[in-house]
């Protein structure tokens, strides 16, 4: 092969055409990244194809190869050129996010170099006591090094030890360590202990589904599978199996869960079937983790991996079957950097790619979903009964509006609630309580000006966490501590008020009523140090309390036979979101918690307090039917033109100055405007539900229209954007208003 067509990271629909110098003829592999002349400048691509001959004859030579591209697998380098177009993203940037940053780096010629031990952890301890003095660095190195079960990577140590690398060589000389660019596995689940879990027998429902799965799993057939099970139903039971089948036929597995559920109870769960066969990916891991995994995966050493949303890039080699747990869930979408992806939907796509099977689950499908099932395109599978012998908890509505009359807005609790909690508490059984909101109280607030204190960074108002006696921003963390006495804005001497509940306030509350109860709290305060999350969740689970509070963290994936009441404090809030999604969040959210309740012998009971106890979404939602607020739900999309009877683009511009962010956002919607067909509506320009965070102006818009081609391909070339100005193109947007 004597010629290569390059992509350029800006320009990915034009490929040019270099020559291959005879050194290098049979070294360029498609996905390599080189170096290459335009217009006599030098600009960074990828080899999309070797061929023959060029039309363009005679065309310039290679200048350069910046890395090898066997590192990325042909599958990924596709998906990466898909998805660099469709979510109008720089392939440079695609790569980024489909290759763990160690790889990366591997690509970029850093030998990544690992550090062993040349002598007995006694010999070093000797040798770290004596040079204690003479050399601290040295012997901070040697501490590091008496940590490590076999070694490190070199980055790695000279982070922890604070060291450089000359003292690293002369601890090398000295004969003590040695470094290799050997890799050392080091698997995150090392030492742990797993009792090994047979398949379950399958009820009719699950055995047909599972069938059917199987049926495409042997005809190597793309297809999708939608699971439809209420909470409990056992779809777990039939992902387990589906994999044991893929494992059986020689065809690897991705099983995607969201952040929240790779808890250990998920991971054990998947650890006693497929014992060392599972690579586990989660955000903990640190770089050198990753990286062995990625190549333990690349390699088929770990037939099967499960992870969050990032994990759809796993190189698994022969991909047979890929599983999106919660399939609903906004955490399988990135929105907060490009590309924006929606890891569900490169699940489906990496599926027709290797014609792989996949399979979606959810006790409450997306509507896009759904609406692919109702319309053919994926397999539907119901799960109507829970699979063992719990049955689906009683779910109640309170209306909070008399309960706040009778108690003159000084309660927080339904006596129907608080009657619950007193009885199971007798009973020593246990009751989770939901409240999306963290801190004491949400607000404060001045009674002359109405005013609330801001962050001074962010349009938020502060939060009042009474354990720090501080107010903070839960969009940058400013902390005003002690809170002011008298109000900022207006300076009026009359005190300033609390306002607004959250988590820390309802616990303590308890506390109050019940003395002597044992209450936990799970929210992001609660759960900053590593592995605090784990230690909670097992102490609740173990018994060591009766009431577990929390946010939308104890809402999903959670599995504990003794809670036989959950409490929702209030509903409302997410619900007057002005956002097309709002009532499938609130929706999706109640039915998880609601699912929390009832899943050992005892049954469960749900109260919902709410202060619109007549809203349809409440209401369906207390009543656990899906399938009726699918149908009112998609009568409402299709009237008003929302996903998935149309597709969206949001462009995002932010920026320290206000003007400058706006006209930027109002020329690039001209542009728009301008180009587009009648078919679309660029809909105008308004701040975002956030509208200013750490001091940037943030201005959105919104694009309707059929499909989002011709929007990114107007968007791709928007031309120079202004320095200190941050654009985020996001293709069909989780949220229409954050
Ligand atoms: P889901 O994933 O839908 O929430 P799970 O697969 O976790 O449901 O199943 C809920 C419970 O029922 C689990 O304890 C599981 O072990 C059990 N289970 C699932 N399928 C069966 C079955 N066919 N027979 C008996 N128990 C089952
Ligand atoms: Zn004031
Ligand atoms: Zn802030």
């Amino acid at each position: 092969m004597t010629f290569v067509s390059v992509v350029l990271d800006l320009a990915i629909d034009k490929a040019l055409d270099y020559s291959v110098p005879p050194e290098w003829q049979g070294k360029l592999l498609r996905g390599a990244h080189v170096e290459v002349p335009v217009r006599n400048k030098m600009h960074s691509g990828y080899v999309l194809e070797l061929k023959e001959s060029s039309c363009f004859s005679p065309v310039k030579p290679v200048h350069g190869i910046l890395a090898d591209a066997d590192l990325i697998p042909p599958d990924l380098f596709d998906l990466a050129l898909w998805m660099a177009r469709y979510y109008c993203t720089p392939l440079r940037q695609v790569l980024k996010t489909i290759l763990p940053a160690s790889i990366r780096s591997h690509m970029e010629h850093k030998q990544q170099l690992f550090v062993m031990r040349l002598k007995t952890r006694e010999e070093l301890q000797e040798y770290c006591k004596e040079m204690r003095n003479r050399s601290p660095a040295q012997a901070a190195i040697l501490d590091e090094m008496l940590l490590v079960k076999k070694g490190i990577l070199l980055t790695e140590l000279l982070e922890k030890s604070k060291a450089s690398r000359s003292s690293v060589k002369s601890l090398i000389a000295k004969g003590l360590l040695q470094v290799d660019s050997v890799r050392i596995d080091r698997s995150p689940l090392e030492g742990a202990e797993y009792c090994r879990t047979k398949p379950k027998k399958l009820n009719p429902e699950q055995a047909k589904a599972l069938q059917e799965i199987k049926s495409s799993l042997e005809s190597r057939m793309f297809e999708t599978h939608l699971i439809h099970g209420v909470t409990g139903s056992g779809k777990t039971e039939v992902y387990l199996q589906a994999i044991e089948t893929a494992l059986q036929i020689g065809q690897g597995v991705i099983m995607l869960v969201p952040e929240i559920a790779l808890t250990q109870q998920t991971i054990e769960r998947f650890r006693s079937r497929f014992e060392g066969k599972i690579a586990v990916l989660h955000y903990r891991l640190s770089h050198g983790e990753r990286c062995d995994e990625w190549h333990r995966i690349r390699r088929g050493e770990a037939k099967v991996v499960i992870g969050a949303r990032s994990a759809v890039f796993s190189p698994m080699p022969n991909l047979g079957l890929i599983i999106v747990d919660e399939e609903h869930e906004h955490s399988y979408k990135q929105g907060d950097e490009m590309p924006c992806y929606q890891a569900r939907d490169i699940a489906v796509l990496r599926g027709k790619m290797n014609k792989a099977t996949v399979l979606l689950g959810s006790a409450t499908p997306s509507i896009e979903s759904h609406y692919n099932a109702s319309r053919g395109k994926y397999k539907l599978h119901t799960l109507k009964a829970r699979a063992d012998t719990a049955s689906l908890p009683v779910v109640s509505i309170v209306d909070m509006a008399p309960e706040f009359a009778k108690a003159r807005g000084f309660t927080n609790f339904s006596e129907k609630l608080l009657e619950g909690i007193k009885d199971r508490w007798q009973k020593g059984e246990q009751v989770l309580l939901f409240l999306n909101r963290r801190g004491y109280h949400t607000t404060l607030f001045c009674k002359e000006c109405k005013k609330a204190v801001q962050c001074q960074h962010c349009d938020l108002s502060l939060t009042y966490h009474m354990h720090e006696n501080a107010l903070s921003c839960h969009l940058c963390g400013y902390r005003m501590a002690p809170p002011p006495k008298a109000c900022i804005r207006c300076r009026s001497p009359n005190p300033m008020k609390f306002q607004g509940v959250g988590t820390e306030l309802i616990e303590k509350s308890l506390q109050a009523l019940f003395p002597g109860v044992r209450c936990l709290r799970m929210d992001a305060d609660t759960t900053r140090h590593k592995g605090s999350h784990q230690r909670l969740l097992r102490a609740f689970a173990t018994g060591k309390a009766d009431i577990l509070i929390g946010t939308q963290m104890i809402a999903k994936g959670l599995h504990f036979p003794q809670v036989t009441l959950v409490g929702v404090l209030n509903s409302d809030a997410s619900l007057n979101m002005p956002d097309f999604r709002a009532s499938e969040g609130v929706f999706q959210l109640l039915t998880q918690v609601a699912g929390r309740a009832g899943r050992g012998e005892f049954p469960g009971e749900v109260i919902i307090q709410t202060f619109m106890p007549d809203n349809s979404t409440i209401q369906l939602a207390a009543a656990q039917d899906y399938n009726a607020f699918y149908r009112e739900e998609i009568k409402i999309r299709e009237a008003f033109g929302y996903p998935p009877f149309s597709q969206l683009v949001k462009l995002l511009v932010s920026g320290e100055n206000e003007s400058q962010t706006k006209a930027f956002a109002e020329k690039v919607r001209r542009d728009l405007i301008q180009k587009l067909t009648k078919e679309y509506e660029v809909l105008p320009v308004l701040p975002s539900g956030y509208a200013r965070v750490k001091g940037q102006y943030r201005l959105q818009f919104l694009v309707r229209g059929p499909s989002t081609g011709p929007v990114s391909k107007i968007l791709e070339n928007i031309g120079p954007i202004p320095k200190k100005l941050r654009v985020r193109i996001d293709i069909n947007p989780s949220s229409t208003y954050f």
